[in-house]
């Protein structure tokens, strides 16, 4: 069988069970089987498959047949060009979060303020927390593009927290950002201390609760914003895949945004900011979420598709 002819078969097979993009999910598959960029697909049509590798196809789209996802698949996936494994403990980053990551480190890198000498003291280096961090990508991210910059990334999950730590030594800013376990910002008591590191950011050492809590520059947060009863009606590989606490936000949707609107002020130094990902139709009870907790709303950005995705708030 050539290229081509695995190329033709698998898609019409994929197409048939429902798959979205059968003929991009096919390439995609196949590229990373033969360890080639898809593109390069299109030079080799006429290659001929040797019967392993056509025992393996059958098995990787056998299973995107079962609507397991593309990157639970290949084990992992780019995220703004970044490297992250992905497996069922987290969310499989999405594209439009790629756009609330550079919201952030392009806030970061404005805030961060050299000394004179051009190296940035402990003191004074930019600092975010990652709230809700799954597969680490936005503190990753974070800590890539702006290398003056120390970040927290937080999850109730000890298992995702696991993989992000991977995906962050994977991509060499393990040493920038440190991760903490727990619920909300209780993470940021239980995990204090916990791992002895540099003293780099600002706040107590001690951990007492209420007392000048550590505080940031920015808290970006993607957290779980589907209303509960909604869960049921996702497409195949985000129900049976993605985990259900990556997922869930409550009755509404809107827990997570009610607790960082009262919660995070208190987290955030004079001039930072808090920059949300939500989702569709989201938008305004969002905004009278934080407004009511007294912050100003400063922008609401649409994603690629112009739906309103992502709020920015300071206090
Ligand atoms: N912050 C991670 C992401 O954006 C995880 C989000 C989540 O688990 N809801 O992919």
């Amino acid at each position: 069988m050539t290229v081509l002819e695995a190329i033709q078969k698998s898609t019409e097979f994929l197409a048939k069970k429902g798959v979205d993009s059968p003929r991009l999910q096919t390439e995609l598959l196949l590229a990373h089987l033969l360890k080639m960029p898809r593109m390069k697909l299109y030079l080799n049509f006429e290659r001929a498959l040797a019967p392993s590798e056509v025992d393996v196809l059958r098995e990787l789209i056998k299973r995107r047949s079962q609507r397991e996802p593309l990157q639970h698949i290949t084990g992992s996936t780019s995220f703004c060009g970044y490297e992250i494994a992905v497996n069922r403990n987290v969310l499989v980053p999405r594209p439009e979060t790629e756009l609330l990551a550079e919201l952030g480190w392009q806030f970061l890198l404005a805030s961060s303020k050299p000394g004179e000498d051009g190296s940035t003291p402990n003191s004074q280096l930019s600092t975010a927390l990652d709230f809700c961090t799954g597969s680490g990508c936005i503190a990753i991210s974070l800590a890539a593009k702006c290398p003056d910059a120390k970040i927290v990334a937080t999850d109730i999950s000890a298992d995702a927290l696991a993989l992000a730590e991977e995906n962050a030594a994977r991509n060499n800013v393990a040493e920038r950002i440190e991760f903490a376990q727990g619920d909300g910002f209780a993470a940021l008591k239980e995990g204090w201390g916990e791992r002895p590191r540099e003293p780099v950011l600002a706040g107590n050492q001690n951990g007492s609760p209420g007392v000048s809590p550590r505080q940031f520059d920015l808290i970006i947060s993607n957290p779980p914003y589907i209303p509960t009863a909604e869960i049921a009606t996702l497409q195949p590989e985000v129900l049976d895949f993605d985990p259900h606490g990556a997922l869930d936000g409550g009755a509404d949707g809107l827990d997570f945004y009610r607790l960082l609107a009262s919660q995070a002020m208190a987290f955030l130094k004079p001039g930072g900011k808090v920059m949300v990902e939500f989702g569709d139709g989201q938008a305004e009870a969002i905004t009278n979420i934080f407004e009511t907790e007294k912050w100003i709303v400063e922008a609401v950005k649409e994603d690629y598709s112009q739906r309103a995705r992502i709020l920015i708030a300071g206090k």
